[in-house]
């Protein structure tokens, strides 16, 4: 006997278990596979969300009804988060709203490099690309007579740049 995949109106086979509750491994649901990438995708978007994501994820209209709730408790908090992983019906994730959310969002490591390049946090992938133009022309060795403070500098700068590359290049 074959199972039908658990996600709504899916007419699939069922081979792969999903969890029904994040700390109870034992109790699960079958999905197909095309349902379980997406339950799994789902997933991972929370592991590494900061609390102020979480926060607007919650608070957001995209939460529907949920939004007037009060969730001064995280275990509500996590309940919540966890009972949206399971649906699919908000679609959620693909939300222009959150898209544009993650968009905005700035890692610790990209602010720090900013803050190496003298820039802020809004600074747009062109800002970064002149800066680094300029502070090279700036620290230059041969405009420093070789002074080993600015060639520190330097590679700082270089290295806050390429990290900046890795994830503001793309967009
Ligand atoms: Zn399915």
């Amino acid at each position: 006997m074959k199972t039908i995949c658990d996600w709504e109106n899916c007419k699939e086979i069922g081979s792969f278990k999903a969890p029904v509750e994040r700390d109870n491994s034992k109790k699960f649901r079958l999905l197909c596979l095309k349902h379980i990438k997406v339950f799994n995708k789902n997933w991972n978007y929370f592991e590494n969300m900061s609390n102020q994501e979480i926060e607007f994820f919650i608070k957001s209209d995209l939460t529907w009804h949920k939004s007037t709730k009060n969730f001064g408790s995280s275990e509500n908090f996590f309940n919540i988060l966890w009972n949206n992983a399971l649906d699919d019906k908000l679609n959620i994730f693909n939300s222009s709203n959150f898209k544009e959310f993650k968009k905005m969002k700035i890692s610790q490591t990209d602010k720090d490099a900013l803050e190496v390049m003298e820039l802020n946090d809004a600074a747009k992938w062109v800002e970064i690309q002149a800066k680094f133009k300029s502070l090279v022309k700036k620290y230059h060795p041969d405009k420093n007579q070789g002074n080993k403070k600015f060639e520190d500098k330097l590679k700082k700068i270089t290295l806050a740049y390429s990290q900046l590359k890795k994830t503001l290049g793309k967009k």
